[in-house]
């Protein structure tokens, strides 16, 4: 593997941009190398600046559900350029974006396109407060909802009680509009509620299937009862289905558990991997927006041509093409030989997987909050991640992210995967 290239444009990108990066996570830091610099990618494969090649499981962190640079979306973009890259009004191609989420998603009645997944978590919490005339917004450790304020609160040392900012930068005053409860465990969101903050809660936000601690998967229980206290208390309850949806299912992890939530973010695949978000949600509370409501969110690019053909086309390809049973059988096959290759190694892995999300956490613990995910050991994936990428395999460049296969990944790319890995962990154990 060589990487002078990378490197050296790694140097020249610190000097002129904060980190080198444009998303944080991006730089390798918490892997202790330096990023690869892309220089195509096709399929289910990357190629860096230094002519190597990577089986990825990155997806670009979420969106690529179809491999990088499907034919039939890249044909989607290239023919909305032809017609013009921007508009700043209204066009056709909104509609059928937006009536294909409706349409996957039962509680949907009306959406608002978005440029990223960050703004609509943080439009959809400006509707609940203002439906609700209400301003506390719960939400969980370890589950992210983009970078805004009110989102980059971590439950302070007495958990459940005062808040700190995860950033400097956020005002101490938002503090106690947000309270941070623990993942799955639905007895300390009921304590909060029935302590009297119940009245004062204008939204619960969460990740129906975490995605953002590596893969922590729900306890259904504590998602219908999330639902029931939202209902009985009149707060709203606001999926963040940004990595979910289209992700578990046509439509999002509340379709499978037949749950309605009352707002729902999206973003990631609905884009096709170019940038768009949305939020969305029951008629009268989407009805608030402006223009036909006084809740003002705007956006110079919001609902762009391009952006739009690329979420279209996927969509269609994910509905039409049965993709999601492929994906499955394919993951399923990668779990089992991972668990093979675990047994025969010893080493301390817990596996978490649902549908094509997975995670390795190193730790010998059951990971089923941001508590458990924190016992994994980050050297050790340091060291897994290194030993990986030498055997041509881009994992997510941090113990907390999750690994995404796509509909590009083949039986051979499993195998060559599940090889790596046991390779890897010969080398290590
Ligand atoms: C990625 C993500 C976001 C933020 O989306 P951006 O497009 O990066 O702003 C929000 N919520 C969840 C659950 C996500 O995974």
């Amino acid at each position: 593997m060589n990487s002078n290239k990378s490197q050296q444009l790694f140097e020249q990108a610190k000097l002129i941009i904060p980190g080198g990066v444009n998303s944080p996570v991006r730089a390798f830091k918490s892997v202790g190398m330096t990023p690869l610099f892309i220089e195509k990618a096709a399929g289910s494969r990357v190629f860096d600046v230094d002519g190597n090649e990577y089986i990825d499981l990155v997806g670009s962190w979420g969106p690529l559900i179809l491999g990088h640079s499907h034919p039939q979306v890249v044909e989607a973009i290239q023919k909305a350029a032809l017609a013009g890259t921007s508009y700043g009004a209204p066009h056709y191609g909104e509609i059928q974006l937006a009536e294909m989420i409706c349409d996957a998603f039962p509680s949907i009645d009306k959406v608002r396109l978005v440029n990223s997944g960050t703004e609509a978590a943080m439009s959809a919490v400006r509707l609940a407060r203002a439906f609700t005339e209400r301003d506390k917004i719960m939400k969980f450790a370890g589950c992210y909802h983009g970078h805004a304020d009110t989102f980059l609160i971590q439950a302070g040392s007495g958990l459940l009680t005062g808040g700190v900012p995860t950033s400097p930068g956020v005002p101490a005053a938002l503090i106690n509009d947000t309270i941070v409860c623990r993942y799955n465990d639905l007895d300390s969101v009921r304590a909060v509620f029935e302590e009297g903050s119940g009245q004062e809660i204008a939204a619960i936000i969460v990740e129906p299937m975490a995605g953002n601690m590596g893969l922590v998967l729900p306890d259904i229980e504590f998602l219908y009862g999330l639902r029931e206290l939202c209902t009985e208390y009149g707060s709203l309850l606001i999926f963040d289905e940004v990595i979910s949806g289209f992700r578990v299912t046509y439509g999002g992890l509340q379709n499978l558990l037949d749950i309605e939530a009352d707002l729902t973010c999206l973003g990631k695949i609905i884009g096709g991997g170019l940038p768009v978000g949305a939020y969305g949600g029951r008629r009268e509370i989407m009805d608030l927006i402006a223009p036909e409501g006084p809740v003002y969110q705007a956006g110079t690019l919001s609902g762009n041509p391009l952006a739009v053909a690329a979420g279209i086309a996927t969509l269609k390809i994910l509905r039409d093409e049965s993709c999601y049973d492929r994906l499955d059988v394919n993951s399923y096959v990668l779990e089992t030989r991972l668990r093979t290759v675990l047994e025969e190694t010893g080493a301390e892995i817990a596996i978490n997987r649902y549908g094509s999300m997975f995670s390795l956490f190193f730790t010998g613990e059951e990971v089923t909050d941001y508590e458990s995910a924190m016992s994994a050991d980050v050297n050790k994936y340091r060291n897994f991640f290194a030993g990986m990428l030498k055997q041509g395999v881009y994992l997510p460049p941090s113990q907390f992210e999750v690994c995404f296969l796509s509909c590009a990944h083949n039986e051979e790319d499993v195998e060559k995967i599940a090889e790596a890995v046991w390779c890897v962990l010969n080398d290590q154990v």
